[in-house]
């Protein structure tokens, strides 16, 4: 079957099931109060337009023009870069959640001489289009600021889902998220099996979390389109320590720290606006996430609180589905 057949097939499933399962309400919020003002004759022009007049928020994952882009860094409280590639939108579409999903139109990426792979088995570079171009972006940021070239490490399948009992990946299914290891690619070589580099330990910090580092794991964060990037505990109180009085600082928020991640950090992307059937994680909490969020990592787990309920009579969780174009689309590739 081709590409273009089954997409036409993928959307014509989701209009008729799925419609409005995972609308967007800044978006409808957004376009609502366009149609009232009547200012609008596409989301992308006149989002921009209102953002500059400073007129509203602007839609969370409107990534269609540099100047969303910009309004939004600066709602974000991100220093702004330059390397931001508008996204107008493309084929791909994403299904479900980056733990339970998939994604129809992937693009792969490819090695450039300013990015390279430390690969951990083949077919693991697909993307969704606008973590394609995060991508390109960043290692175009991490140039400007003379650092060497960009390493990158898994990405998605093909056509999304698991990578297999073998992998210790719980997400990486929709083409949206990004491991980028703690090292860069000395010029004109290869980092396929180059092995991890721990930038800390436990609570102590090792002497290759360098200034480099510190001002990658800062560019990859400072973008509207990045959701959220996983790090050590360590890594996240140690850039508190540094940048939480600092002017810009909304890449902390973004920061979230969590098991594992010492030898590179996973960056997740938000779910791009033509992709109503993507599932957005939970919001962050507000703020830096510096002080007590951070410290409580470090500290030893509260004692068991009495619960009233035993297992059996506590209420399972609804297991989540797998959509049913993922299913499609698996059948079919
Ligand atoms: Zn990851």
């Amino acid at each position: 079957m081709s590409p273009a057949r089954l997409l036409l097939m993928l959307s014509a499933l989701s209009a008729a099931t799925l419609l409005g399962a995972c609308s967007s309400g800044p978006e409808q919020a957004l376009s609502t109060l366009q149609a009232t003002r009547g200012q609008a004759r596409s989301t992308q022009d006149s989002s921009a337009q209102l953002a500059q007049a400073g007129a509203i928020t602007i839609a969370a994952n409107d990534f269609s023009s540099k100047e969303s882009m910009v309004a939004l860094a600066r709602q974000q409280n991100l220093a702004l870069s330059a390397a931001f590639t508008p996204y107008q939108g493309s084929s791909a579409r994403i299904y479900g959640s980056t733990a339970l999903g998939c994604i129809a139109g992937s693009v792969e990426v490819r090695e450039s001489p300013d990015l390279k792979f430390q690969v951990w088995g083949r077919g693991r570079n697909f993307a969704h289009p606008i973590m394609a171009q995060y991508l390109n972006d960043l290692r175009t940021k991490i140039k400007a600021q003379g650092l060497p070239p960009l390493v990158v490490g898994d990405i998605a399948l093909k056509y999304g889902g698991p990578y297999g009992p073998k992998s210790n990946h719980a997400s990486h299914n929709t083409g949206l998220d990004v491991d980028l290891p703690f090292f860069f690619a000395p010029r004109g070589q290869s980092v396929a099996d180059h092995p991890d580099v721990y930038i800390v330990k436990g609570q102590k910090v090792l002497p290759t979390f360098t200034p480099e580092i510190t001002r990658l794991i800062i560019s990859a964060a400072s973008d509207p389109r990045v959701d959220r990037v996983f790090v050590a505990p360590m890594i996240k109180q140690r850039l508190c320590q540094l940048y939480e009085t600092q002017p810009h600082n909304g890449f902390l928020h973004k920061l979230r720290p969590w098991f594992g991640h010492q030898a590179h950090m996973h960056v997740r992307l938000k779910c791009p606006s033509d992709s109503p059937q993507c599932l957005s994680q939970s919001p962050i909490p507000e703020g830096t996430g510096c002080g007590y969020e951070v410290q409580s990592w470090f500290m030893p787990p509260p004692p068991k609180s009495p619960s009233k309920l035993t297992q059996s009579q506590a209420k399972p969780k609804p297991k989540p589905k797998l959509p049913e174009q993922c299913k499609i689309l698996w059948r079919t590739r």
